[in-house]
């Protein structure tokens, strides 16, 4: 497994992206959280960030991870049409639920609601990352959220296009490959 990997950001989602931090299949499998400050970087990448925390939380890593691989396989199912524990998800939601505060608002002379972090716990950090996967498991339409069709890719994407024809997880390097191979194979072939 090889470090210091820039994590990908092809898939048009929050969550989705979260899930591509592991990426790659076999001898090249790429991890983009290797510690606990890798995962608020990230977050900070992914713009639900804002300042990094330091310290980061104790054992943010091994929540991310966890929670990683099970919103990985909540994608799977959902798409299939089987059902999943969602447990991790639910902690989640549960423990990292943002506060709601009443606040008046001098410049509008009004009341405004506003939402704010709780703390600075694991589950309060991945709080948007889970958030955007309930939204896209509940409001999306599912078969718009692929696999890159390269067979060493796993990359997962929203297709968001209008043709609803994306097939892979970037043109610039999935995508030119398979052509590539398509080119080759036709050349053979003749
Ligand atoms: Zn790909």
């Amino acid at each position: 497994m090889s470090s210091e990997v820039a994590p990908p950001f092809v898939a048009g989602n929050l969550a989705l992206d979260f899930i591509n931090t592991l990426f790659g299949t076999g001898a090249d499998q790429h991890e983009c959280l290797e510690e606990d400050a890798s995962v608020v970087e990230w977050l900070c990448q992914a713009g639900v960030l804002t300042e990094a925390v330091t310290p980061p939380p104790a054992g943010l890593l091994q929540r991310s991870r966890a929670l990683r691989e099970e919103m990985r396989r909540l994608v799977i199912s959902a798409k299939d049409g089987r059902a999943a524990d969602p447990d991790l998800v639910n902690e989640v939601l549960e423990r990292g639920h943002p506060v709601e505060r009443l606040e008046w608002e001098p410049e509008k002379a009004a009341f405004s609601k506003k939402e704010e972090r709780r703390d600075l716990s694991a589950e309060s950090l991945l709080q948007p990352v889970v958030q955007a996967l309930v939204k896209l498991l509940t409001e999306e339409n599912l078969p718009l959220v692929k696999e890159c069709e390269a067979c060493d890719c796993v990359l997962l994407f929203h297709d968001q296009t209008k043709s609803h024809r994306r097939r892979w997880c970037s043109m610039a390097s999935c995508g030119n490959r398979a052509k590539a191979l398509a080119y080759r194979a036709k050349r053979k072939a003749k």
